[in-house]
Formats: structure tokens, C-alpha cells, sequence
């Protein structure tokens, strides 16, 4: 037996499989690259579904990180922090909102926002006791808890979990008329990734985040922004809803806000959204600890300086233009994301997604696939454009193999 079979024989032994990895058992990282247990290198072309936008092993991180650890990693929210003004004031301000309510998973955000939405709805726009509704997308993707899959439309994500939470109503994604006439007295917000990341990278047509953001505003609802995936740099702007010049009511942030070393999440909104709840009605103890703010400040200073957004929109251009090249030769039948972030949509003749996920690996390029027939491509944003060219020549000699 091989170390890399040994590893994961013994993960399969002990643990739930509620995920299908690919077979390699990874022992250090730097940058874009990843080393295995046998000493083979793969360039990360899925960095930690975005959670890596600033590489592996990231200095700055890394040094922000240890000198925080030995200062005081953990206080509950209990009792304040030096750290934790400077995150609040300094997200807030990147966010141009006000006030930010932290926990530490993406799934724990996007159940914050929903429930800051129906708090907003009941005591600041006055919808009867028990009655708000979120409005959602379908195909959406924004966690794993028995709330949000019950508003999901993925069978594998929903069944026999019910029963379902009720409240949310489901409309087409893209489509501002379907979404306009679901919108009702009761309707709180409407709760939305700008691009759907795990349906594939879908890209919604243009104009559509600014319907949304026109209609919710004429109707006094909230528009929801789950940026998890889409922020942050990855697609070329700090928050995805850029690209249309939106400015959502709520941001609900997480994966690369914890620059893949830490979990942080976080809604960032106004004082009139936020500041519904007093001491006592919503809480982590986690949330907001020292270490945390200390690594996500690191990450604010980062993106500051709109390098990693730059360096999305140039290496996001060249991905596309070649990925581009590769639609109706015969394996590729489409392609869409935005920024350095792709959905690759094979042609079955070429074989399932995980299949191509399972080559590219075997050439050096860990990917995923997502719904049987895509390969998303998100790199770390630290990518250089040799290393970019040499995943995307892997690419092609899978597709042309
Ligand atoms: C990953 C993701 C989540 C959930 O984040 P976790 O940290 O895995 O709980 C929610 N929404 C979107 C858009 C995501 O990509």
C-alpha cells in the first residue's frame, strides 16, 4: 500500500462521507501549489472553493496569524477585545455600510442575515407577527443547515432532512419578473449570490442585479447579497455586485475572509438593518474572537490595495480568452464566470466531470467538478500567469486526450 492509499483508506474508516475526494492526501502547501504525502506537486485550481483567493501559506497572513497567537486567541464576546473594533470598523468601511455582526462559517452568516431580515421585517416595516418571506433562487447554494437547505432545490442537498423550514419562496435565478410578482406585503428580503458558484458559475444576465436592486428598494424589501464565494476579489471587483454598480443591503461574507486560515464570516449592513437586535437575541462564541479579526484585518489590508482585484481582472481575461477557444471543438460545450473564476461545461462524450476532475489530477491540476458536467476553475488569485498557462495546457490535453 502507498502512503497516499493508506491515508485514505483510514479517512474512509473513520469518518461520515458526505463528500467524494479526490485520491490525493495533501501534506503542505505555498502559493498555488499543493504537495501530497508522496511528495508530488498539483497546482490548486478550486483554492479551497475560494476560501484561498490570497494563496496558500500567505505571508502576511501567516505572520499576522502567529503574532496573534501569542497575544490572546479567545475571549468569548463576553468581554471586548482589542481586535475587534478595528475588523468591525475597517469591514464596515470596505464595505461602505455601517454596522458588522461576525460568526465564523458561511453557513452561520447566511442564517444570520435571515434572521436579521425577518427581525427588520417585524420591527422596523411592520409584517405581521410569523408571516415574513424571503425570496430565494433557484439553484441557489448558501449552506448546509436545516434552514437553508430547506429553500434549496438540490435533491442531494434536501432529501430526508425535512422537516423544512417555512418562510421562503423559490423564483427562477435571472428572472426579474418572476421575482418582482413573488414580492408581497410580507416579503422581507430577497436573498441572492450574485454569481452561483456550486450551480456552476452562473453568470445572471445583465441587468439583473440591478432590477433586483430597483425592485427591492421601490418595494421596502432587502436585497441579501451571499458574496461567500463571489467577494472579495474573485471576480476582479471586491464584491461581485460591482459589475452592475449594486449596492445590496446586507453583504453575507465568509470563506476568504478568513484568508483560508481561520473560519470568519460576517453580515456587514446598515444601523437600520443591524441594529435590530439587542443583547442577548443572536450570538457565537466564536464569533469575532481575537484571532479571527486579527487574520481578517490582514485580509482588509490586502484588499486595500486592489492588487488581488487587478490581478483577477488581468489573469481573468487571459483565462476566459482561452477557455474561450476551447467551446465547440467537441469537449467543451460552454463556458461563463467572471474574473479568475470559470465553469467549464464538458460535452458527456468526453466523460463526467469527475472523470476530467480525475485526469487533470493525474497531470497535476487538482479541480472540481460541480453538477456532473462542470469543472469549476477558481485559482488563488496569487496565480502566476506561467503557472495559469501550464494548468490550462493540462486542461487541453485532457479534453484533447
Ligand atoms: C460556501 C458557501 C456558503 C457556505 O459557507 P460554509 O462556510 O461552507 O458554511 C454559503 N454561500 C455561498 C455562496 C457559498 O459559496
Amino acid at each position: 500500500m502507498t502512503s497516499t492509499e493508506r491515508g485514505i483508506a483510514a479517512a474512509e474508516a473513520h469518518s461520515a462521507h458526505n463528500y467524494h475526494p479526490l485520491p490525493v492526501v495533501v501534506a503542505t502547501a505555498e502559493g498555488a501549489w499543493v504537495t501530497d504525502v508522496e511528495g508530488r506537486r498539483y497546482l490548486d485550481m478550486l483554492a479551497g472553493y475560494s476560501a484561498l483567493n490570497f494563496g496558500h501559506g500567505n505571508r502576511r497572513l501567516l505572520d499576522a496569524a502567529k503574532a496573534q497567537l501569542e497575544r490572546v486567541t479567545l475571549t468569548s464576546r463576553a468581554f471586548h477585545h482589542d481586535r475587534f473594533a478595528d475588523f468591525c470598523t475597517q469591514l464596515a468601511a470596505l464595505c461602505g455600510m455601517e454596522l458588522v455582526l461576525p460568526m465564523n462559517t458561511g453557513a452561520e452568516a447566511v442564517e444570520t442575515a435571515v434572521k436579521t431580515a425577518r427581525k427588520w421585517g417585524y420591527k422596523v416595516k411592520g409584517v405581521p407577527d410569523g408571516r415574513a418571506k424571503i425570496i430565494v433562487a433557484d439553484n441557489n447554494f448558501h449552506g448546509r443547515t436545516t434552514t437553508i437547505i430547506s429553500f434549496s432545490t438540490d435533491p442531494e442537498a434536501r432529501a430526508d432532512f425535512g422537516p423544512y423550514t417555512p418562510g421562503f419562496e423559490i423564483v427562477p435565478y435571472g428572472d426579474l419578473a418572476a421575482l418582482e410578482a413573488a414580492v408581497d406585503a410580507d416579503t422581507v428580503a430577497v436573498l441572492l449570490e450574485p454569481i452561483q458558484g456550486e450551480a456552476g458559475v452562473l453568470v445572471p444576465p445583465p441587468g439583473y442585479l440591478a432590477g433586483v436592486r430597483e425592485v427591492t428598494r421601490s418595494r421596502n424589501v432587502l436585497f441579501i447579497a451571499d458574496e461567500i464565494q463571489s467577494g472579495l476579489g474573485r471576480t476582479g471587483r471586491t464584491f461581485a455586485c460591482e459589475h452592475e454598480d449594486v449596492v445590496p443591503d446586507m453583504y453575507v461574507l465568509g470563506k476568504a475572509l478568513g484568508g483560508g486560515v481561520v473560519p470568519v464570516s460576517a453580515v456587514v449592513s446598515s444601523r437600520e438593518v443591524l441594529g435590530v437586535y439587542a443583547p442577548g437575541e443572536h450570538g457565537s462564541t466564536f464569533g469575532g474572537n481575537p484571532l479571527a479579526c486579527a487574520v481578517a484585518l490582514e485580509v482588509l489590508a490586502m484588499l486595500r490595495t486592489g492588487e488581488f482585484q487587478q490581478q483577477a481582472v488581468e489573469l481573468g481575461e487571459h483565462l476566459h480568452s482561452e477557455l474561450g477557444l476551447l467551446v465547440g471543438g467537441g469537449a467543451v460545450d460552454a463556458v461563463r464566470g467572471r474574473g479568475l473564476w470559470a465553469g467549464v461545461d464538458i460535452n458527456p462524450s468526453r466523460g463526467t466531470g469527475r472523470e476530467i476532475s480525475e485526469q487533470l489530477m493525474a497531470r497535476g491540476v487538482l479541480a472540481k467538478d460541480t453538477h456532473g458536467a462542470t469543472i469549476r476553475l477558481a485559482p488563488p488569485l496569487v496565480i502566476s500567469k506561467e503557472d495559469l498557462d501550464w494548468g490550462l495546457d493540462q486542461l487541453r490535453g485532457v479534453l484533447e486526450g
